[in-house]
């Protein structure tokens, strides 16, 4: 059974979707004036990482993100470089996406952008007109939140406090005399001289923030939602006012689950662009592999807050390296497999892959603990490191060994960390192509020939006792961050751990 906390309810609950195996999700798309920094891209990990372990389990999941491409923001970035909105939304929405891909985040089913839903944002307005929950004011339409008894209900917040931090907020006279209350949000803005907008009853404008996600999640994914998901930072108010929309206009449920992540953080503050510590994952992304940087984001649990740091990121690359390591000694174990011997206990290794099976289920069915579930596959590969540290393994035994080991990179992969990605590349540096040269002559381009190379050349200089050479291989590989590890069934290469 999986349970999940809901932001709404503040309760962990069992989760069941509206429609037996059919989960529908959305979950709030970035708007597109800059590149996303790690922050944003720690929201959209925790819920691709959600979402492909709903799919493991077995659940259909219909994931629904938007763009916004048309806001303030992206206007006034628009008007400073002389270009017009649209090119601006376009070249970060395809950054967006390619950033996305890099980061090894699934696409989602949808991706509407809001320039492309007016029609269906201008009826939703109408009907919450239609409805009594809204005012058209010079062209502008706002949301009436006194006319909504149940606003405030998912971020917790009564109306009348909220009323009174918002006078003090605004005291100096900055109140919109156009809003009857000051807590009313716009629906629709009245087009201003030099700013994009379309026709509509209340004549040309464009579309306030809140209503495209009420709109696009109907549309796509229709109501009530099954999981409704973004930063927590998102909740107030935006959320609030998503809600507010949609159960207005439809008189139904907009949403059974709100899901929130936590903040990513530099120093306990939220990295955020406005405070400039941030960084863009692009660059992140240019000296961390993307499976090293969802190690770091799933060390915690997508709702509590995780504090950034290289030191953090070396660590996970570290922890990583571990794994890759573990993996490649079990496959050249079982690739160097002879004779009649396995001189561990593989039937309790396997035991070992049953209990890390039922452990990872067990964490992630807790409100994807990811946390947990890392813990227990680290368990595990320290398990499995002990077992085949200087091992013999009989040929027969091999497929077994690499089955009970073939486990670690299926979880890994349901988390969304694919170790089989960049596989294709040697792990080893291009520099051991040189040394090779130097020291075994070796004249091809490939790393993994080289090391091989220099391996036969220090076996045969063992052999005739010219340690000189032997130490040279040695030294070369460890100046390349490698080290040689000589083992009952020969001598191999690792990444220095
Ligand atoms: P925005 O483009 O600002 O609407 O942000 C896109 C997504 O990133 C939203 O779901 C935000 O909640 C999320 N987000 C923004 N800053 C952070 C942060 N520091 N940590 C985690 N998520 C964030
Ligand atoms: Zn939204």
């Amino acid at each position: 059974m999986i349970k999940l906390y809901n932001s709404q309810t503040r309760r962990k609950e069992e989760f069941k979707p509206v429609e037996e195996g059919h989960v529908r999700m959305y979950v709030c798309g970035p708007t597109v004036y800059n590149y996303i920094h790690i922050g944003n891209a720690r929201t959209f990990i925790s819920f691709d990482t959600i979402r492909r372990y709903l799919m493991w389990r077995g659940l259909k999941v219909t994931f629904v993100q938007n763009v916004t491409d048309v806001d303030d923001k992206i206007i006034k970035k628009a008007n400073e470089e002389g270009r017009s909105a649209a090119e601006v939304a376009k070249e970060y929405t395809e950054a967006f996406i390619a950033d996305m891909h890099a980061a090894g985040v699934m696409d989602p089913d949808v991706r509407p952008k809001a320039t492309e839903e007016i029609p269906a944002m201008i009826e939703l307005v109408q009907r919450i007109i239609d409805e009594g929950h809204a005012y058209v004011e010079e062209g502008d339409v706002y949301f009436d939140v006194r006319s909504f008894p149940s606003y405030g209900k998912l971020s917790g917040r009564n109306i009348d406090e909220m009323e009174s931090g918002h006078r003090d907020l605004v005291a100096g006279g900055a109140v919109d005399d156009r809003k009857r209350d000051p807590l009313d949000f716009a629906l629709w803005k009245a087009a201003k001289p030099g700013e994009p907008s379309w026709d509509s009853p209340w004549g040309p404008g464009r579309p306030g923030w809140h209503i495209e996600c009420s709109a696009m999640s109907k549309k796509y994914l229709g109501l009530p939602l099954d999981v409704h998901g973004g930063g927590s930072d998102l909740i107030f108010p935006h959320h609030e006012n998503e809600t507010a929309q949609s159960e207005a206009a439809y008189g139904t449920t907009f949403c059974n689950a709100w899901m929130h992540g936590g903040m990513l953080q530099v120093n306990s503050e939220k990295m955020s662009k406005s405070l400039g510590n941030f960084k863009l994952l692009r660059e992140v992304l240019e000296y961390t592999k993307p499976q090293v940087l969802r190690m770091l984001m799933l060390q915690a649990h997508y709702r509590s807050p995780l504090d950034f740091s290289q030191e953090r990121l070396d660590e996970s690359a570290t922890s990583l390296e571990r794994i890759e390591n573990c993996l490649r000694n079990v496959e050249w174990l079982a690739g160097n497999a002879a004779g009649d011997e396995t001189s561990f206990d593989l039937a309790a290794l396997e035991a070992a892959g049953e209990k890390l099976r039922a452990d990872f289920v067990e964490a992630m069915d807790d409100d994807f603990n990811t946390a947990g579930a890392l813990g227990a596959l680290f368990t595990f590969v320290g398990e499995l490191n002990a077992a085949i540290a200087d091992a013999k393994l009989n040929a027969a035994d091999a497929g077994r060994l690499r089955t009970v080991a073939g486990l670690v990179a299926e979880l890994l992969g349901v988390l969304g960390i694919d170790l089989a990605a960049g596989k294709a590349e040697s792990a080893y540096p291009v520099e051991t192509v040189a040394l090779a040269a130097e020291q075994a002559g070796y004249a091809g381009d490939d790393p993994e020939e080289a090391v091989q190379a220099l391996l036969d050349t220090r076996a045969a200089a063992r052999k005739e006792r010219n340690f000189a050479v032997a130490d040279a291989i040695r030294d070369g590989l460890k100046a390349l961050g490698l080290v040689i590890e000589d083992t009952p069934q020969g001598a191999r290469v690792n990444i220095a751990g």
